[in-house]
């Protein structure tokens, strides 16, 4: 038979497995607000703090410039532009002869050489100017899914311009 006080006891346990139950179920709570909220906040701040960038010149080290603007995930919107048209850009003969150093960067952002007409020779890739252009263009439009980017050829910035 149970007596007053294993009655006592055992309402004392269910009381403490209740709290212990509650205090639980409340942190857990307030964690899941906390990672929230602070997810949340992160998000905007990102946001807000991304930025349009302009890039005058459709050359290599422009393209590149775009191509690291664009891997930064702080551009909101993308410009490039150039004065030739793509065709006088892109058939342009010279050669190009990217360093160890050069291909090493350039591989970090995306671009793979294997799929890029060229060849090697000491460690150094080397091809047309044009081919290397065409190739970091296509790169970009890839991106236009993901950020507002515009490719404007044939437009010639000068003070009239701006
Ligand atoms: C004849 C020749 C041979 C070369 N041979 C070699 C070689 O063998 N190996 C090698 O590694 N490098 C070579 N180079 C160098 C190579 O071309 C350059 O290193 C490379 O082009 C530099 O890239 P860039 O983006 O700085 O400039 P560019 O390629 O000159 O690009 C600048 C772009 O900006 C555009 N632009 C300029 N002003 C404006 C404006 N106001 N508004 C809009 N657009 C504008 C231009 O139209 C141009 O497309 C050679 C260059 C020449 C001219």
């Amino acid at each position: 038979m149970e007596s007053t006080g294993d009655r006592f006891n055992s309402s004392m346990e269910e009381k403490y497995r209740a709290l212990a139950y509650d205090t639980a179920l409340s942190t857990l709570l307030a964690v899941l607000v906390y990672v929230v909220v602070k997810v949340s906040l992160d998000g905007i701040r990102q946001w807000r703090a991304r930025v349009s960038v302009l890039i005058v010149g459709s050359g290599p080290v422009g393209l590149t410039a775009a191509l690291v603007a664009v891997r930064s995930g702080k551009v909101l919107k993308l410009t490039v532009l150039d004065e030739r048209y793509r065709t006088a850009l892109l058939c342009r003969p010279q050669q190009i002869a990217l360093d160890p150093r050069s291909v090493k960067f350039l591989l970090g952002l995306g671009v793979d050489f294997d799929n890029m007409e060229g060849c090697w020779h000491n460690d150094h890739f080397f091809t047309k100017i044009g081919v290397f252009q065409e190739y970091l263009l296509s790169i970009l439009e890839q991106k236009k899914q993901k950020i507002d980017i515009k490719v404007r050829l044939g437009t010639k910035v000068s003070s009239v311009f701006l």
